[in-house]
């Protein structure tokens, strides 16, 4: 059974104040916060053995490029990839969806299709623009209902002979929609597509096993997840990643150069030029390990209480709408007020030191296809609590009274 009161002592961040008021930190499908273990390991890697890796016989050096293997081996364990060089650190989410989108120019041609859900992210559905814009392929829209959930039989009606490549997010960062992402990955290869999920949304709530889902990439960023930003995850199964051409040129990721022929290095350094966010990648794996000492299942039978009594609480609002109404949800409540903007629910709750997000959450279509300017989105994580929601409530409420 998982104590909030004990694990919230984790947060130094969770102890301040915002205008006068004690922090309600409820938004972190945008960000997590990070705990003092986190921290320690990065104050330990500035102050004792910050170095460049792979390339020092020296000490510092040495130590370093363990502690960063030694991430990457914890990381591989947690997403339970088949191989360690399957793992490659990049930047977060974004960079390693750009990197796949970029590697996909030469495997397309004119008249190919490549499928998005209408629930996505833009970073999930940009960078697969641009690709059909240098390629000539066709971008095709799984549609969602009035739940939030995308339409299975569209989906279906969508995959043909032409599909070479279908990616979704796990979750949905917008409503919380948990994405029947078994289904999606089976019914695309059976007609010999690729899959990648975009696991940014997830990471922090659901630990995923990518070889059981058969997933060919998945993506991540360690913010999401208690760790720092600027850091994340591409996985990709070993075929993929060998048929993908690099991302970036330079330092790290060459095997031989001259000016004559340049020959790459294998996995994983083929995709990591240039010295990379090296303390990041090492409190990335410092991270993983936190969330699992806690425990997935035990923060999901919570962070589910907490996203049941807060829709509950809610609803008690009268003109209070949610959007995002699937049974197969996580902890995101994303809300209007009858006649009220967004925006001016959110600025008068941070006045009472209550953080939430509000706006289109990088998710136009969603917005577009409900009507609306953008949503209130409050985002439990493991270490908020039901007086939290309380307090988040009687904002709400207050916030109603003054601007109706
Ligand atoms: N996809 C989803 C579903 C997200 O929620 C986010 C972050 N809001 C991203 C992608 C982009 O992640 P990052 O900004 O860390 O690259």
């Amino acid at each position: 059974m998982l104590n909030a009161d004990h694990i919230r002592k984790d947060f130094p961040i969770l102890s301040r104040q915002v205008n006068g008021k004690p922090l309600v930190y409820f938004d972190n499908a945008a960000t997590s916060q990070t705990p003092q273990q986190v921290i320690d390991v990065i104050v330990d890697y500035y102050s004792n053995y910050n170095a460049n890796i792979h390339r020092g016989v020296h000490t510092l050096s040495q130590e370093a490029t363990d502690k960063y293997e030694a991430a990457r081996n914890t990381i591989q364990k947690h997403f339970n990839a088949k191989h360690n060089y399957e793992i490659i650190l990049t930047a977060g989410t974004t960079e390693s969806i750009n990197l796949v989108a970029q590697g996909f120019t030469s495997l397309l041609k004119e008249g190919d299709e490549i499928i998005v859900s209408a629930l996505e992210h833009h970073s999930n559905i940009v960078p697969w623009q641009m690709l059909c814009e240098r390629t000539g392929a066709v971008l095709k829209v799984i549609p969602m209902n009035l739940e939030g959930e995308l339409i299975m039989e569209a989906y279906n009606a969508l995959l043909s002979d032409r599909t070479k490549l279908v990616f979704v997010n796990h979750i949905s960062n917008a409503l919380g929609t948990i994405n029947p992402i078994e289904y999606i990955i089976e019914k695309a290869h059976a007609v010999g597509a690729a899959v990648l999920i975009d696991g940014a949304q997830s990471c922090p709530h659901i630990k995923p096993d990518v070889q059981a889902l058969d997933v060919d990439f998945y993506v991540a960023s360690a913010h999401k997840m208690c760790g720092p930003t600027g850091v994340g995850l591409l996985y990709g199964k070993e075929e993929w990643l060998n048929k993908l051409p690099p991302y970036q040129g330079g330092g790290e990721m060459i095997d031989q150069v001259s000016f004559e022929k340049t020959t790459y290095a294998g996995l994983p350094h083929k995709f990591e030029a240039g010295t990379p966010n090296i303390c990041g990648g090492i409190a990335f794996g410092a991270a993983v390990d936190y969330m699992n000492a806690i425990g997935f299942e035990a923060i999901a039978t919570y962070e589910n209480e907490l996203l049941a009594y807060g829709t509950q609480r809610l609803l008690e609002i009268e003109g209070l709408k949610i959007y995002g109404t699937s049974a197969n949800k996580t902890s995101v409540i994303s809300f209007n007020l009858e006649g009220i903007h967004p925006y001016d629910v959110g600025t008068l709750l941070d006045k009472m030191g209550i953080a939430v997000r509000t706006g289109h959450h990088c998710t136009q279509p969603i917005m577009d296809f409900f009507k609306i300017p953008g949503t209130v989105r409050a985002s439990f994580s493991f270490y908020n609590t039901k007086a939290e929601i309380d307090a988040l409530v009687e904002g709400v409420k207050k916030a109603k009274m003054m601007l109706s």
